[in-house]
């Protein structure tokens, strides 16, 4: 039996170690790039890219993790947007303290919150964040706005 390819459905060629086809594989790994690209610089992720990326294996997720926490780190402190991408990322994909490494585990820095802010909870993980300055929740990445 030939395998087909998981994407488009067409017989993958022989002894293929992956479960696309060429065409798909190279599309994939463009939608990768750009997925990273767009992370970077927009610290957005939507549905339809998280769809795409669980396509990857998981060390390739763990990769893209990595290579944020890099480049977020690269300007000094994470700030809300870069805590709740890299939080969104490792809460969607399972990854875990082990894979990613402990070093690697982004905590939000609550002394940003000031008394003098209006503390709001998160409406999913119920912890303080200030509402009217975050679009996103430090901790656990869900949109406030
Ligand atoms: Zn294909
Ligand atoms: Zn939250």
């Amino acid at each position: 039996m030939t395998e087909k390819c998981a994407d488009c459905g067409k017989d993958l060629p022989v002894n293929s170690e992956s479960s696309y086809c060429p065409k798909c594989d190279a599309l994939l790994d463009k939608k990768f790039d750009l997925i990273e690209a767009n992370l970077i610089v927009f610290k957005e992720l939507s549905d339809a890219e998280i769809a795409t990326l669980n396509k990857f294996d998981k060390a390739d997720i763990v990769d893209l993790y990595l290579g944020l926490f890099d480049s977020y780190k690269e300007d000094g402190d994470f700030n809300e947007y870069e805590c709740a991408i890299l939080n969104k990322i490792k809460k969607v994909f399972n990854l875990t303290e082990k894979e990613i490494g402990s070093d690697k585990v982004v905590k939000f820095d609550e002394s940003k919150i000031t008394k003098k802010h209006k503390l709001l909870e998160c409406i999913k993980c119920n912890k303080p964040v200030l509402k009217e300055d975050f679009v996103f929740c430090p901790y656990c990445g869900i949109r406030l706005k």
